[in-house]
């Protein structure tokens, strides 16, 4: 156990002679001090190359494309992407979005956490491998590491030698190219919330607001700190994900195995050499597979909850087993019944399709197409009505009563709207100020609204009533009730 002088200690009693009696073993008792937390140990992950590194690069790349893509694209005069939280309006190519329309924000995180647990059961930790932004900058990061640096075995060398001139240089130039990198992170991140075209403005003008300032340092140094110096206890010690994710898993869960009954008794030979003359299984025993594991872990201990499913020991096992003239998939994914029972890739497929994935997709199925249809059918407009509390229910001229409205009319088409009102749930009830309101295209207008009924109308008290706001041009209207107070 490697120890720290800060680390929290504890003297324990040590029985290095057990099953000698109680005499014996009292005799033979002896103290040793033991350190209760072990040093991290910096890992050094070996650079791979393979089908699985492909698909993570071709993921990092997609990715990466649109988070810092997206915010560029503009839609007609505006930022396709924007959530824009002071004017309180949420942009998404042709969508307008209001607070109002939080229920689709709602029904997004529905939809992510059941895409997570379907995605879960049929392929295990695949998001954590090869899409979570935490893998996604930890890959970008590790590869300008090697850039700079080399790959792992000068990496260590130079960590555990003196500083030198050398060492500073490389050093300074790794952290100088993940800091401009996490910078544009937080840029793009904040490229979201401000329109990301003034934001560059603002920044070759030295003039960013305070709250850009922040939040652009804030997420860009979260990505160097999260990517650069925690990479995997982000995964093993911090990402919830990573804790509850194991209630999902069953023995049908694709996962990265290790074939022990083919690799065991594992032991180095030459390549000529027979392994079952020398009583050897199909592992080497070279260690590549735990140099290359981004976590740390040994694969061939079976399923751990470190385990991020990269499959970079799979792809560097491959080449092992290639270059030993071996069939392939020594490690490789699979699950825990396809392993025990040596099925064929066909069967392991048809296991897919088992009780608990149908339950996950109905599910997933039918809330995507309710927000679908509900998105479809959405009215182009938002209307709030608030009676006006400062204005008592009064008589107006000509002897009608009258109470006084607020309406708030949000406009979230792309063209300027002319809005017809109207009223109605008591004999005689009218508008009394004006009837059409025009509005701005993406924007909201507040308007006081005179609403008169006749004298003998109805008794005094609390009656319910229904505003008609209509928008011809949309050929959509919208009703909001209220009620009008008849004063004794
Ligand atoms: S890479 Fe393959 S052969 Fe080498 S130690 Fe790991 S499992 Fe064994
Ligand atoms: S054990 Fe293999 S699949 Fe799991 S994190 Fe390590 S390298 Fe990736």
């Amino acid at each position: 156990m490697t120890s720290t002088p800060d680390a929290p200690r504890k003297t324990i009693p040590i029985l290095a002679v057990p099953g000698k009696g109680p005499a014996a073993s009292a005799a033979s008792m002896a103290e040793e001090e033991v350190w209760l937390y072990e040093a991290h140990q910096k890992i050094y992950p070996r650079s791979v190359s393979g089908q699985f590194a492909r698909w993570r690069w071709a993921l990092v790349f997609l990715t990466q494309l649109v988070f810092y893509g997206v915010p560029w694209l503009q839609w007609g005069q505006r930022q396709a992407v924007l959530f824009d939280l002071e004017a309180r309006r949420f942009y998404i190519f042709n969508l307008v979005l209001y607070p109002q329309d939080f229920i689709y924000l709602t029904g997004i995180l529905v939809i992510s956490a059941l895409s997570l647990f379907l995605f879960t059961a049929v392929a295990g930790r695949l998001w954590c491998g090869y899409a979570c932004p935490q893998t996604v900058y930890t890959e970008i990061f590790l590869w300008l590491e090697k850039q700079v640096e080399g790959d792992r075995s000068a990496r260590m060398r130079r960590d555990a030698g003196p500083w030198n001139a050398d060492k500073l240089a490389r050093k300074t130039a790794k952290h100088l190219l993940w800091l401009a990198l996490a910078l544009w992170t937080g840029f793009s991140f904040v490229g979201y919330f401000t329109p990301i075209q003034s934001l560059g403005q603002e920044v070759l003008q030295w003039n960013l607001g305070g709250w850009e300032v922040f939040w652009t340092l804030f997420y860009g140094l979260a990505t160097y700190g999260n990517a650069g110096f925690l990479r995997e206890q982000v995964c093993k010690h911090m990402c919830p994900y990573a804790r509850f994710q194991s209630a999902m898993f069953d023995r049908d869960t694709l996962i990265v195995t290790y074939d022990e009954a083919r690799g065991e008794p594992r032991g180095p030979r030459s390549r000529k050499a027979d392994p079952a003359a020398l009583q050897l299984g199909a592992c080497v025993n070279c260690s590549l597979c735990v140099q290359v594991c981004p976590t740390g872990i040994d694969i061939r201990d079976g399923l751990q909850y470190e385990c991020i499913g990269c499959g970079a020991c799979a792809d560097v096992c491959d080449t092992v087993m290639d270059k030993m003239g071996y069939a392939r998939g020594l490690v490789k994914y699979s699950t825990q019944n396809a392993v025990q029972h040596h099925w064929t890739p066909r069967q392991l497929l048809r296991r897919v399709l088992r009780p608990r994935v149908l339950v996950y997709g109905a599910i997933l199925g039918t809330v995507v197409l309710a927000m679908g249809v509900s998105l479809l059918l959405r009215t182009p407009f938002k209307v709030d009505v608030v009676r006006d509390r400062g204005t008592l229910a009064r008589i107006a001229a000509g002897g009608r009563l009258e109470n006084v409205y607020r309406l708030q009319i949000m406009n979230a088409t792309e063209a300027g709207q002319t809005f017809h009102l109207s009223v109605d749930g008591l004999p005689g009830l009218a508008v009394a100020s004006e009837e059409a309101v025009a509005v701005e295209a993406t924007q909201s207008r507040w308007i006081a609204v005179r609403v008169q009924a006749p004298f003998d109308a109805a008794a005094a008290g609390s009656h319910p009533i229904h505003f008609h706001i209509d928008a011809p041009d949309l050929h959509a209207s919208v009703s909001e009730k209220s009620v009008f107070i008849v004063p004794r």
